[in-house]
């Protein structure tokens, strides 16, 4: 993938196994990638505008599975979602891990190569399941460069960690292969805030690769922990089954969307628009590299275990019993 011409999609780094270039991500397009339409036929809930004049429009049919009923990304609407007390933590392995990994310029993302195969489970997934890659979506505009959104709530950005189940000794491969949770993302929403220090070998690795199938190596060793919110959030998170969110839109994701956004600084978020190009000319900058969210249809969203409902709770409701008691107690 690192020295394939754009267009080549047969052409694959080994290092990203049997998903290069694609994960949830952009796949190979012959030219600058068609980038989305604002639309807004499949939720209301949408902050989208109309008017983007220089935005290509959105290919109305795509290959593959994209017009199916299971696709990502989704409107996840929260007070409909559904309590599950089988979502319990995650187990993380290896994202402690600092590295000075890979960085790509792949033509539709940046994407950071997991060479050392992080891996999760818990969770409520089904097995183990090991890190390939990770990447974002971003827009110039801050509330509109995720991809999920939370009660029509968009996001500055939206980072994706993509792990494939891992092949034991009893796997079936093939079996596997179509499996509806065969690919687990863990999505987390990041929003326009304070400096992130922890980012910085990210974002200054972006001036080093500006064109496509260009690569780097970031400066410093970072972990996958340094790259997300603190552990303790990671317990509130969002699931669903649902889509690869490129073509062919393969409906074999089983998501995690997380509550707990990362802060980047504004500035933080910009370079990425900034530095990165669609074209070997540099002439179409990278961004609003979005699918917009898609109907979630008959689909359940799931909620992780109490504490998170807890804590989505106003205050007040929680405030309410202690300031009894006190009540009660200085009465007496
Ligand atoms: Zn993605």
């Amino acid at each position: 993938m690192t020295t394939a011409p754009a267009a080549t999609s047969s052409v694959r780094d080994p290092r990203l196994g049997s998903h290069a270039g694609c994960g949830c991500c952009w796949r190979s397009w012959s030219s600058p990638p068609p980038r989305p339409r604002p639309v807004q036929r499949h939720t209301g809930a949408t902050r989208f505008k109309s008017s983007l004049p220089t935005t290509p429009a959105w290919p109305d049919e795509w290959e593959g599975s994209c017009q199916n009923n299971r696709q990502s990304p989704v409107n996840i609407v929260t007070a409909k979602t559904q309590l599950d007390p089988n979502l319990g933590r995650f187990s993380f392995s290896g994202y402690n891990m600092k590295h000075q990994w890979v960085v790509q310029n792949n033509g539709h993302t940046v994407m950071v190569l997991l060479e050392n195969k992080p891996s999760i489970a818990g969770g409520g997934l089904s097995t183990r399941y090991q890190a390939t890659q990770l990447h974002l979506h971003w827009s110039r505009a801050m509330d509109r460069g995720s991809e999920h959104s939370f009660d029509g709530e968009r996001f500055a950005m939206e980072m994706h960690i993509v792990h494939e189940k891992e092949k034991g000794l009893s796997g079936n491969a093939s079996q596997n292969q179509f499996a509806e949770d065969e690919i687990a993302v863990l999505a987390f929403m990041v929003e326009d805030g304070s400096k992130n220090v922890n980012f910085q070998p990210l974002v200054e690795a972006l001036s080093d690769i500006p064109r496509p199938n260009m690569n780097t190596t970031m400066k410093e060793g970072v972990s996958l922990f340094d790259l997300l919110p603190e552990e303790e959030s990671l317990r509130h998170y969002f699931r669903y089954l649902g889509s690869l969110t490129t073509p062919t839109c393969d409906e074999k994701v089983v998501w995690t969307v997380f509550q707990k956004p990362i802060q980047l600084h504004r500035d933080q978020i910009l370079a990425f628009s900034q530095k990165l190009f669609y074209d070997d000319q540099q002439k179409v900058n990278m961004t609003d590299n979005v699918r917009p969210v898609q109907s979630l249809g008959q689909r359940q969203v799931f909620r992780s275990g109490a504490p998170g409902l807890l804590l989505a709770q106003p205050l007040p409701t929680l405030l309410a019993p202690v300031l009894a008691c006190l009540t009660v107690g200085f009465l007496r």
